[in-house]
């Protein structure tokens, strides 16, 4: 995989907030764009990730799930 650039663009195309793991700390915190920064700090209950239908995640073929609990992870 290639990095994610961290970019608003980016950020923009990101599903994770519709994303049934997404919960309220995360929300709270804003935090999005995990392939291209760190996890998440909050406690996850993984309900299911969506990265796989992520447009970056075909653009930057990604190929790894939960981001929020990995980060970018390179
Ligand atoms: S990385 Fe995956 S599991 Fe985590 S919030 Fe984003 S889409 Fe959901
Ligand atoms: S691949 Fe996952 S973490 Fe990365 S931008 Fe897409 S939904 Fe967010």
């Amino acid at each position: 995989m290639v990095q994610v650039p961290d970019t608003p663009e980016n950020e923009g195309q990101c599903i994770c907030s519709g994303c049934p793991t997404y919960n309220e700390c995360m929300r709270e915190r804003t935090q999005v764009l995990f392939c291209a920064r760190d996890k998440s700090e909050c406690e996850i209950e993984k309900n299911g990730c969506m990265c796989g239908a992520c447009p970056l995640a075909s653009e930057f073929r990604l190929d790894k799930m939960y981001y929020c609990t990995t980060g970018s992870e390179l």
